[in-house]
C-alpha cells in the first residue's frame, strides 16, 4: 500500500507517518527529512537548498523528484511507502504518478490532514524534535520529560527546526496555499482523497487514518 499524507506544515504528517511505520511494515519518505540531512551533512545540494528552506520556500521540483526517485529505485522490500511532505506541487504529483507507474506500483490513498491556521502556528512555534530518533515534542501538549531524556530512545539532545519561527512559517503557509493546496482538488478528482480532522488527538487521528485505509 502506498499513501500520501497531505497537509500544511504542523498538520501532524510526520507524527502520523511514524505511527504507520511502527504499526505496518511501511517506509516513510519525507523529502523534508532528506533535505535536512543533506543540509546538515553539507553536501553540494544541501548547501544549495539551505537558505531556501530556512526562509520557508519550496526547493525546486527537480531536486525533490530526484530524491524520491533515488529512494524508490533503492527497493527495500517495504510493504509500501508513506509520502510525507511530497508531492507539494502539481508537477511533483504528476512525476510521482509516472514514477509509480514505471515501478508497477499504485497510489492507494491520499490522506488530507485538515487543521486551522491558528492551531498550526501554535503547534509549530512550540515544537521540538529528538535528535536521536526524531520523536516530536510540543511545549504545551507533549513536553520533553522532566529528566530531559526522550521517552522513546533516551537521548537528551532536542532540536528546534531552523524554519520553525513565525517569519518562515508565514512563508511556508503561503507556499502551502499557493502551491500545494491545489493537490487536494487534484487527488479528489482522481478519486484518491480521504480527509481527516488533524486537530483531534494523536490517537484519534491515527484511528481516522486507519479507517480511511481499510
Ligand atoms: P517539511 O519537513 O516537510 O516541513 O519540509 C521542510 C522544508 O523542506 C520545506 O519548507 C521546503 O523548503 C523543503 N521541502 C520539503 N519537501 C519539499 C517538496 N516536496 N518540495 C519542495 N520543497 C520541499
Amino acid at each position: 500500500m502506498n499513501i500520501i499524507l497531505l497537509g500544511p506544515p504542523g498538520a501532524g504528517k510526520g507524527t502520523q507517518a511514524r505511527k504507520l511505520v511502527e504499526e505496518r511494515n511501511m517506509v516513510q519518505l519525507s523529502t523534508g527529512d532528506m533535505l535536512r540531512a543533506a543540509k546538515s551533512s553539507g553536501t553540494e545540494m544541501g548547501k544549495k537548498v539551505a537558505a531556501v528552506m530556512d526562509a520557508g520556500n519550496l526547493v525546486t521540483d527537480e531536486i525533490v523528484i530526484g530524491l524520491i526517485r533515488e529512494q524508490l529505485e533503492a527497493d527495500n522490500g517495504a510493504d509500501g511507502y508513506i509520502f510525507d511532505g511530497f508531492p507539494r506541487t502539481l508537477p511533483q504529483a504528476d512525476a510521482l504518478g509516472e514514477l509509480l507507474v514505471e515501478m508497477g506500483e499504485t497510489l492507494d490513498r491520499v490522506i488530507e490532514m485538515q487543521v486551522d491556521d491558528e492551531a498550526l502556528v501554535a503547534r509549530i512555534t512550540a515544537r521540538s524534535t529528538c535528535g536521536g530518533c526524531g520523536e516530536v515534542y510540543n511545549d504545551n501538549t507533549k513536553p520533553i520529560p522532566a529528566d530531559g531524556k526522550c521517552s522513546n530512545c533516551g537521548a537528551s539532545d532536542f532540536q528546534r527546526r531552523a524554519d520553525d519561527n513565525e517569519d518562515s512559517l508565514k512563508t511556508r503557509l503561503l507556499a502551502y496555499y499557493k502551491q500545494t493546496s491545489p493537490l487536494v482538488g487534484y487527488y479528489y478528482a482522481k478519486g484518491d482523497l480521504s480527509s481527516v480532522n488533524g486537530l483531534a488527538s494523536m490517537d484519534e487521528v491515527a484511528g481516522s487514518i486507519k479507517a480511511a485505509l481499510a
